[in-house]
């Protein structure tokens, strides 16, 4: 025998299953104070409180950790019944608790993880140095339809940074070209793959000085090359921080907090407090400290008597010891105003055999040249790329996808991206 609430329960859904659907769609914004109950009591759902406790029962810790101001609860009813309830943990991953009302209480609720499919294609950017886009982020954004994700400008700035001063030696007239890789998801960009082939021209005058370079893997490890097959990265980064504005040069300045000239041993670069600072090369902790100059710093000690030092540190990066070894763009810390510091900016050091010198200035050995045993298949990609940079027509998205025969390439054809949550 049903009691009551029962049988009127039943009632009503039978009655809800004979109206056409009218589902209610809320896209809630989570607000200070609020639990699940509280939240499905605000748009109406029948024993919110009950059906609160019944999710989180079954819910796993990444959901019930969710309700937090800010985050968005995708909630679908219809009347007083739940239907679906979506929480969406990052742009790849999200929850779905789906009710299945046509049964009594306790209701069926399924929780369903879901990812969403990632693919990755190869494109093509072509952009120029204007006036209003006088830097290569302006000029790798020109509108909603062409524009480069900013860790793929950040990618180029690393790769050709040893070429070329994209501080200042960009000028308008100047142009590039990206073959690269993208990252997709429901046709809108993510964020970038790897460049794969590069070129930059500064044009001055009459002059043009172009910088090509492409990737090859050698070891597994993918690097960049120009069509002569000569490294274009060296043993170092040249922007131990993610491309930022030079503040301060190497050269004597008054200093704004000591009141007095004093040589400026090294290199600023104004960057937003907590950004990463890398390891500029492989190398091995020697100091992890802090001194009321430096404020929080570290000093590396790498091959052929190099060091450098990052300081000025808001904090170091998790785990990162004296004695430990770490490798070039590892992030060992990030930026901030500790010690002599006015503004958040990292004060880079670079030390041959003692001597200061001027990191943007100083000759930096070339990483890892062509191997004899390499160079038939550098030589069929680098003439395949070649020809596509080359080219003065349009450059179609086909083609540049399309598989060069037996070069490297044929490991980079168009395929689904790993699944990688973010
Ligand atoms: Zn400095």
């Amino acid at each position: 025998m049903l009691s009551l609430p029962v049988r009127v329960f039943t009632l009503v859904m039978l009655l809800a299953a004979l109206i056409p659907c009218h589902a209610k769609v809320i896209n809630y914004k989570v607000k200070r104070g609020d639990s699940l109950s509280k939240i499905l009591y605000g748009v109406g759902i029948a024993k919110s409180g009950q059906m609160a406790h019944q999710i989180d029962k079954i819910s796993n810790r990444q959901i019930r950790n969710y309700i937090q101001p800010g985050k968005y609860i995708y909630i679908q009813s219809e009347g007083p019944f739940l239907q679906k309830l979506i929480f969406k943990v990052s742009t790849l991953k999200s929850y779905e608790i789906v009710i299945d009302n046509t049964v009594n209480f306790p209701q069926k609720i399924k929780v369903k993880e879901v990812i969403k499919e990632t693919y990755k294609r190869i494109a093509y950017f072509s952009g120029e140095i204007t006036k209003e886009n006088n830097s290569i982020y302006k000029a790798g954004k020109v509108n909603s339809e062409k524009f480069l994700t900013d860790d793929v400008i950040d990618q180029m700035a690393e790769i050709l940074g040893w070429r070329i001063d994209f501080e200042k030696d960009v000028r308008v007239g100047d142009e590039f070209k990206l073959i690269y890789e993208e990252v997709l998801l429901d046709n809108q960009k993510l964020f970038g793959g790897d460049i794969l082939a590069i070129e930059y021209n500064q044009v001055r005058g009459n002059n043009i000085k172009k910088h090509q370079a492409i990737m090859f893997e050698q070891d597994g490890v993918k690097r960049y090359f120009d069509l002569n097959g000569e490294s274009v990265q060296k043993a170092f980064l040249r922007y131990p921080v993610q491309f930022s504005r030079i503040s301060s040069k190497f050269r004597a300045r008054y200093h704004p907090i000591l009141k007095r000239w004093k040589a400026h041993s090294g290199v600023d670069f104004a960057a937003p407090r907590g950004t990463p600072v890398y390891a500029a090369g492989d190398g091995r902790v020697i100091e992890k400290k802090y001194n009321k100059g430096y404020g929080y710093y570290v000093t590396l000690q790498h091959n052929n008597g190099v060091k450098t030092r990052y300081a000025h540190l808001s904090r170091f990066a998790k785990g990162l010891a004296r004695g430990k070894y770490v490798s070039k763009k590892q992030t060992i810390g990030y930026v901030g105003s500790t010690g002599y510091a006015t503004g958040p900016h990292l004060h880079y050091e670079f030390i041959k055999n003692g001597l200061k010198l001027n990191p943007l200035k100083v000759r930096i050995p070339s990483a890892h040249p062509i191997a004899a045993t390499e160079k038939l298949d550098f030589t069929c990609l680098a003439n395949y790329w070649a020809d596509i940079l080359n080219s003065k027509f349009l450059i179609d998205p086909i083609i540049v996808s399309r598989k060069p025969g037996q070069c490297q390439l044929n490991r980079l054809s168009t395929d689904r991206a790993r699944k990688k949550s973010i």
